[in-house]
């Protein structure tokens, strides 16, 4: 019996899959498909996702397989996002397949046992662990596990049979897409706003594969069933009615359809049942945001998960996925919807652009939409204290007793980090307990201020508690409230009285909260 099955071997669910493995945890993902379809949707990986990877120490994959450029863009407003504090300063145009192909991958050296194909058809879950019924090759089976998580896409199956609801807003507008041949193409490629056109928009780029075009056409109002079948004709016609032109069209390799419908799981868990990824909420494509949350949800769940499986953690650890990662995925169905709203083909949207663009140029807009755009601004409800406390822990170089480091190589093996730049040996004696969970690194850094997209500059933490997923659980000294202003960082004082035991107090309750109760107490 697995410890863990995850329906779905898309990008979130062999994602989760491998977070899980690294942990020690075994793992069954049951993919409906016999084999990958190769079929990319996604064209791309914002910083944070690379930073995760890099986090993991496997980036080089997938900067081999991608193209690195300044894609970032609101409604194809474009945004700089060059200057923003990260190693990874750019989107990775790299496609879903590939992705997919790479994750495969590491899955399998990690020994993720991957079975297709295998359809979650029924579930059942009682006091111990949940019963999945999927019909296979050979019939219907059962296999039951501790949990299961849905990461089977928007319709996803596990939602609907654990009874989560799905609300949101419905369609507004049909896109369709293939991947076809032209024999007339545009001499460039058409992306963003040069395809809007009086009726709708058009884009036409490169595909995946080696002499076709991708075609996108989007028609505000005309909202057909996703059920619908999507033919050569009805892309034709569409191209044909907005263009005024096909391009010559032949050849379909791939032809899909996508609408606007915004949804989000009301929860992410229900008993041992949790939902990732589209699975948990949808929404337009606007600014290439959707596998990147489903590989952020993944990498926020999967050491929770591996901690409750292996009795380190309360089953209430769960929860603190969906109070972390709802409130992300929510925001960006918000970006989204604006973000398609700026995008409808009439002279008062033409206008709004206009305005929204001279916004854009100044440069605090700037980094707030390139911040979100990129999720590196996101900050987890970890409660006041230091301005770090809940945001992702920066690549910093440190000097260790071993040698030079980067932060992000601390976490290759996905444990969390105490690493402490104090030297105090009091910090030592607080982690007695947790020394089988937690690795104490003692470290040097030059940095005196750290930086953050949105809030600009922070005073550096004399210690930090850092999650596998790379987010600062605790910082020392506490400062009490966020700086006000990028500008002009205040140092963090510590509170009246506080000394050395009361910090160690404080990093003992973050210890327990993030990775249970300590050994023999
Ligand atoms: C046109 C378009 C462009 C996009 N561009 C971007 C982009 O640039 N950047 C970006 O981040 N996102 C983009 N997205 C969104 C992105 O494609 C999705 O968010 C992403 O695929 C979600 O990954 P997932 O693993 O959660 O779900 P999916 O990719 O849908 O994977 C779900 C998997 O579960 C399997 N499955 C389904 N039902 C069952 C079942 N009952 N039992 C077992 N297995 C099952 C499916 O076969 C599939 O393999 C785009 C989407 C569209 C439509």
């Amino acid at each position: 019996m697995p410890d863990v099955i995850i329906a779905g071997a898309g990008p979130t669910g062999l994602m989760l899959a491998c977070e899980l493995r690294l942990a020690g945890v075994d793992v069954v993902v049951l993919e409906r498909l016999a084999e990958r379809s190769g079929e990319s949707r996604a064209g791309g990986l914002h910083a944070r996702s690379v930073e995760l990877f890099d986090q993991r120490g496997i980036v080089d994959r997938f900067l081999a397989a991608g193209r690195q450029g300044p894609f970032a863009h609101f409604s194809f407003i474009p945004l700089s996002i060059g200057d923003l504090p990260t190693r990874h300063p750019y989107a990775l145009a790299v496609h879903q397949s590939r992705v997919e192909r790479l994750l495969e991958e590491r899955a399998a050296e990690l020994g993720v046992r991957l079975r297709r194909p295998a359809e979650v058809t029924g579930l059942r879950q009682d006091g111990t662990g949940v019963e999945v019924e999927f019909a296979g090759d050979g019939g219907t089976e059962r296999l039951r596990a501790d949990y299961l998580v849905g990461c089977d896409g928007g319709r996803s199956a596990v939602r609907k049979l654990a009874g989560i609801g799905y609300p949101g807003t419905p369609a507004t507008v049909t896109a369709l897409l293939g991947d076809v041949k032209l024999t007339d193409p545009p001499a460039g490629i058409v992306f963003g706003a040069e395809g809007r056109r009086e009726h709708g928009s058009f884009m036409i780029f490169e595909a995946d594969r080696p002499g076709m075009h991708r075609l996108i056409t989007m028609e505000f109002g005309k909202v057909t069933s996703r059920d619908a079948p999507v033919t050569l004709e009805t892309l034709r016609e569409a191209c044909v009615r907005i263009a005024g032109t096909d391009f010559g069209m032949h050849s379909p390799h791939f032809l899909s359809s996508f609408s606007d419908a915004a949804r989000q799981a009301d929860r992410y868990r229900e008993g041992r049942v949790l939902l990732a990824g589209d699975a948990a909420h949808i929404h337009f494509p606007s600014s290439g945001q959707g596998m990147n949350l489903g590989l952020q949800d993944a990498f926020n769940l999967g050491w929770k998960l591996a901690a409750v499986v292996r009795g380190q953690a309360p089953g209430e650890l769960l929860d603190s996925y969906h109070a972390e990662r709802h409130p992300a995925a929510e925001r960006m169905l918000v970006s989204t919807r604006a973000q398609t709203a700026l995008w409808r083909p009439d002279a008062q949207t033409d206008a709004l652009r206009e305005v929204f663009g001279s916004l854009v140029e100044s440069e605090e807009v700037n980094r707030r939409l390139g911040g979100a755009c990129t999720q590196l601004d996101l900050r987890y409800p970890m409660g006041d204290g230091h301005p770090a406390l809940g945001r992702r822990m920066p690549d910093l170089d440190i000097k260790t007793p071993s040698g030079h480091a980067r932060v992000f190589e601390l976490l290759h093996e996905a444990r969390p980090v105490l690493l402490d730049f104090s030297g105090r040996a009091g910090l030592r004696t607080a982690l007695d307990g947790w020394t089988d969970r937690v690795d104490l690194v003692e470290a040097e850094c030059q940095d005196e201020h750290w930086t953050y997209p949105v809030i600009g500059e922070v005073p550096a933490p004399e210690a930090v508690l850092l999650r596998p997923d790379g987010h600062v659980a605790w910082a020392a000294p506490t400062a009490p409230t966020a700086p006000t202003a990028p500008t002009a960082p205040t140092l963090p004082t510590a509170p009246a009285g506080a000394d050395a035991a009361e910090t160690a107090d404080g990093l003992r309750s973050a210890l327990t909260r993030w990775f249970g109760p300590p050994h023999g107490g």
